[in-house]
């Protein structure tokens, strides 16, 4: 349960990350606002390409070269944003513990399971070898890896792909962060694996009361994964609000669009399955400097008038805790 009374664990305001391109410095994450409260879950969804792992990564403070950062990420009140490379690394496994997409990239080839998971509890938290090992194994056996003794020594090329993830969530672990962002930890695994690591990190967020933001483009790992929501199209959020109320009530063209673009959820029978698979979305998200002006979705959009070229349209409200950026969102939901 999330206590009103307190600041929240993390509160981003007004975040924009810049980025260069060959075409200039292009706005990749604009006018994002949103907060984390302990034992929240909190969903990011959009399609590739609209912002969600760039503002994943500017929370972490790992954002590429020559990137840059404007707005606060109040994380207990201490503005990340504000901090230089060393103090952020301390921030960062310690405070932020991060799951990647693909945990083959996010593991070292050279070094064992073991000495991957130990190294941050030495980093951070000064533990010898001995026992930083020892903490090592009770991870591999809280994250459910198999065998856990006799994979210490083993080297991520001998694990699976499930395996593996569960290593990446060990070592995120490693340290009891607060907030946990998982960037679509599940994308590499084929569906079943894909509901045990879901299930697994819901379990470990509950037991441990961290907060968590989930990043996917699968609307259907989000319905079963988190209270509320936010969906990110053209580097802003374009509506956000409790999932059980976004996924009843879509306000924004874009949400719809994304909704109606893919299988209506909870339906089984394959021949609904295909006539509901409507071509809701058309075009693709555009390469950041063609973003269009106003409302990124404008040129995508069926309800576009020519004020939505104009400016970003403002957060308008659609009910206690749920709005949407979308100047005709009376029109669109009359
Ligand atoms: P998502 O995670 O939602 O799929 P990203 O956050 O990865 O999207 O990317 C958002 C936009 O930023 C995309 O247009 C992508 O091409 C661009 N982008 C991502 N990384 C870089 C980079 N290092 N340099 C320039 N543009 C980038
Ligand atoms: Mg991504």
């Amino acid at each position: 349960m999330t206590d009103a009374a307190a600041p929240p664990l993390l509160d981003v305001r007004d975040l924009r990350v810049t980025l260069a391109t060959a075409h200039g410095p292009v706005a990749a994450v604009r006018d994002v606002s949103f907060t984390l409260a302990r034992g929240e879950t909190l969903g990011l969804i959009g399609e590739s390409g609209s912002g969600k792992s760039i503002t994943a990564l500017a929370l972490m403070g790992l954002l590429p070269e020559r990137a840059g950062v404007q707005g606060r990420i109040l994380l207990d009140g201490q503005d990340l944003a504000a901090l230089d490379d060393a103090a952020m690394c301390r921030v960062r496994g310690a405070r932020i513990g991060m799951v990647f997409q693909e945990p083959m990239t996010a593991l070292n080839p050279l070094h064992t399971i073991g000495h991957q998971i130990a190294e941050p509890l030495r980093l951070h938290k000064g533990l010898g070898m001995a026992a930083a090992r020892a903490e090592a194994l009770r991870l591999m056996e809280r994250v459910q890896l198999p065998q856990a003794a006799r994979r210490l020594d083993a080297y991520p090329h001998q694990l699976s792909g499930g395996q593996r993830q569960r290593v990446v969530i060990a070592i995120a672990l490693a340290c009891g962060p607060q907030v946990l962002i998982a960037d679509e930890p599940t994308t590499a695994l084929d569906a079943t694996i894909q509901r045990e690591v879901l299930s697994l990190i819901a379990g470990l967020v509950a037991e441990d009361g961290m907060g968590l933001l989930l990043i996917s483009h699968d609307l259907g790992v989000m319905a079963a994964s988190v209270q509320r929501l936010m969906v990110m199209y053209g580097g802003t959020v374009v509506e956000q609000g409790p999932a059980e109320a976004l996924f009843l009530h879509r306000a924004h063209p874009y949400t719809r669009g994304l909704f109606e673009a893919r299988p209506r959820l909870g339906l089984r029978n394959g021949a609904e399955r295909r006539t509901l698979r409507l071509p809701a979305l058309p075009g693709r998200v555009p390469e950041l400097h063609l973003l269009p002006p106003g409302c990124p979705f404008n040129d995508r959009c069926a309800w576009a008038i020519d004020d939505c070229r104009q400016a970003l349209p403002p957060r308008l409200s659609v009910a206690p805790g749920h709005d949407a950026r979308c100047i005709r969102l009376h029109e669109v939901n009359a």
